[in-house]
């Protein structure tokens, strides 16, 4: 699902550019979920904006879901980060005022095309909020659910296009150790259920769950 072979991102730095990503290399087949620790600005969001789609500007292959990230055009881009790539943040960002079940919708309000109804919509909004096992609370606004519940109903809103890569970024940062433990434990289930999952953290305790961990260190993954 990812192949990077010798994938180089630099940064302009002061007038000269700081390879941060240097030679990385990194395979991942569909359905594994694989954990990237590493500390604080060793990379890790670099290569996940790279590994979605967010940022073409580097050197080196880099094949997600069968594509060429440097060949598509913005456009291009725009549609695999929409279709293929769901991505879960530290932070929730949730909409206070909207319901979990409009938040884990909110991507449909986007699509372009032949949009779906709005009933088609809400249906997919309803099976992502089961996913995450929140099925019984897609009328709660996110100030009426816990933290943990917040990130599911975040990781919901990632899965609602159906995407076949799920990509976090320090997921369980603002959660407690056993709440973040249990997301990392649906990553892991999700991965079960055929989805690839990419986690990347400067924690070590979300090694756990994942079936590999490899460490972001000069530029590589070891
Ligand atoms: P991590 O997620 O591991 O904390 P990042 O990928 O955010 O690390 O950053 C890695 C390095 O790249 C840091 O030194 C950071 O300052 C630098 N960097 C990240 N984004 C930019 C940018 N847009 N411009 C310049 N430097 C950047
Ligand atoms: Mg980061």
């Amino acid at each position: 699902m990812i192949r990077l072979r010798g994938v180089v991102k630099r940064f302009r730095e002061a007038g000269r550019d700081r390879p941060v990503l240097d030679g990385l290399d990194l395979e991942v087949p569909p359905g594994e979920m694989v954990a990237v620790v590493g500390p604080s600005g060793s990379g890790k969001s670099t290569l996940l904006y790279l590994v979605g789609g967010l940022d073409a500007d580097f050197e080196g292959e880099a094949r997600v879901a069968g594509h060429d990230l440097r060949a598509l055009s913005e456009r291009e881009r725009a549609a695999f980060r929409n279709r293929e790539v769901g991505f879960v943040f530290q932070a929730f960002n949730l909409l206070p005022q909207l319901t979990a079940l409009e938040n884990a919708c909110l991507p449909g309000w986007f699509e372009g095309g032949g949009a779906r109804p709005r009933s088609a919509l809400l249906d997919a909004g309803r099976e992502a909020l089961a996913r995450v096992g929140l099925g019984d609370r897609a009328g709660d606004r996110p100030g009426q659910l816990s933290g943990g519940q917040r990130q599911r109903v975040a990781i919901a809103r990632a899965l609602f296009a159906g995407p076949r890569l799920l990509l976090a970024d320090e997921p369980t940062g603002n959660l407690d150790t056993a709440t973040g433990e249990g997301i990392i434990q649906l990553f892991a289930e999700l991965a079960r259920g055929g989805m690839t999952v990419l986690v990347v953290t400067h924690e070590e305790r979300v090694s756990q769950a994942a079936a590999r961990v490899l460490r972001l260190e000069g530029g590589r993954l070891r």
